[in-house]
């Protein structure tokens, strides 16, 4: 049946999310009985620290259930800055808005600083919603590839310094990134510093991964000098806490940009959930040992799928950070979306393909998985000639 409504020309621009879909298309084999091994969405796979569902309960019992201020809670948002300065960043409680979930707080980002015609450069690939975010803002996209650098930016930046200039509005960076799990280094990320500075860019930092890191350092953006004012810190509780269903994120910026921003927060979600904002309390200043063990986890498993792809010849560039690696899938084996199609159907595994991410030829593993999992999908994989 066609319907009456007269869809606007902003939400004819963009698809639904990629990553979302295909662990949908997984859930619903799996409803109907396969047995799909998921390594399509970002989403760790353990509990959510212990003390952190107290603290969530807690707080509803203590009837913790209306309306927060829009910005967020003091406590939470005193918690945030604190834990901000510890990075570098010369960070206050004012400066913060308190999100449901990462992904708000780049919305609330992109429609804040970005109108019809704005560019912005993304560095590909790319996580799958910057795109869709630009678009509904109205803005143009240029593009930087990595792939041709094995995912890393250092030797990127004389490419980066190419595609940047005065008429650039932002800039993306994502370290540890999704969906390569590159940890670019310092010296690329004063390169990147340079390049704002010298054509007055803003970027968005978004260091969603920071805590899952490897044989690598996580630098913040914002702590060097000449980015405190141009630079907005987007982060959550997803990824690190293992908090995806709880929806809690933030973002930090300038006092203004947080005015500006303000203004759509409240008139959008109003606030992020009230219990939850107390529950993330507990999890930004109680749970080093859980975050440890995860980290420690992850690295296990990254090793182990990089060992298992090379027994059957296939060279990852594998990150430092994050829970994704990017396999080569392009020729002679096939394009990414038919690989990733013939991988759910005939092997039942479940990879997002690079396309989503502007890097064809190659499929997304997120590997927040167990090892017995992983060890299932490689031998799936194998035994229907995908590897
Ligand atoms: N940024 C990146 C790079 C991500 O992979 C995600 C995952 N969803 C997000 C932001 C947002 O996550 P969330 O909204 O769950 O905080
Ligand atoms: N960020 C995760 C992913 O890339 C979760 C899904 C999403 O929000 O895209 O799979």
């Amino acid at each position: 049946m066609t319907d009456a409504y007269d869809y606007s020309d902003r939400i004819g621009r963009v698809e639904p999310s990629a990553t979302l879909a295909i662990s949908n298309l997984a859930a619903e084999k799996e409803a109907e009985g396969a047995d799909i091994v998921d390594l399509s969405v970002g989403e760790p796979d353990f509990d959510t620290p212990e003390n952190v569902v107290e603290a969530g309960k807690e707080a509803l019992d203590a009837g913790h259930t209306g309306y927060t201020s829009s910005n967020g809670i003091a406590p939470l948002r005193e918690a945030i800055a604190g834990k901000l300065r510890d990075d570098g960043i010369d960070a206050s409680a004012d400066e913060v808005i308190v999100t449901p979930g990462g992904k708000q707080a780049l919305y609330e980002t992109f429609q804040t600083l970005i109108g019809d015609g704005d560019e912005v450069v993304l560095l590909d690939p790319a996580w799958v919603s910057y795109e869709a975010m630009v678009k509904l803002a109205g803005g143009d996209l240029t593009r930087v590839d990595l792939a041709s650098h094995g995912f890393q930016l250092e030797p990127a930046l004389e490419d980066l310094a190419e595609a940047v200039s005065d008429d650039t509005e932002l800039l993306v960076v994502n370290s540890p990134s999704n969906p390569t799990g590159a940890v670019f280094s310092e010296g690329a990320l004063e390169g990147v510093r340079d390049l704002a500075v010298e054509h007055d860019l803003a970027v968005i930092s978004d260091e969603i991964y920071e805590r899952i890191v490897y044989d690598a350092d996580h630098v913040s953006l914002a702590s060097l000098d000449g980015m405190a004012d141009r630079t907005v810190t987007v982060n959550g509780f997803s990824k690190a806490y293992s908090m995806t269903g709880w929806r809690l994120g933030y973002l930090h910026a300038t006092e203004e940009f947080v005015g500006e921003a303000g203004k759509l927060h409240s008139h959008s979600v109003s606030c992020a959930t009230n219990f939850v904002q107390r529950a993330g309390i507990e999890a930004l200043e109680n749970t080093d040992e859980a975050v440890e063990e995860m980290r420690e986890a992850f690295a296990d498993r990254r090793d182990l799928l990089v060992d298992l792809f090379e027994e059957h010849g296939v060279d990852v560039d594998v990150g430092d950070g994050a829970f994704y690696m990017m396999i080569p899938v392009g020729e002679p084996r096939a394009d990414d979306a038919d690989w990733c199609e013939r991988a759910i159907e005939q092997a039942a595994v479940a990879c997002v393909p690079g396309s989503a991410f502007n890097a064809p030829g190659f499929a997304r593993i997120s590997y927040a998985a167990s090892e017995e999992r992983l060890r299932e999908a490689v031998d799936r994989l194998v035994a229907n000639d995908l590897l």
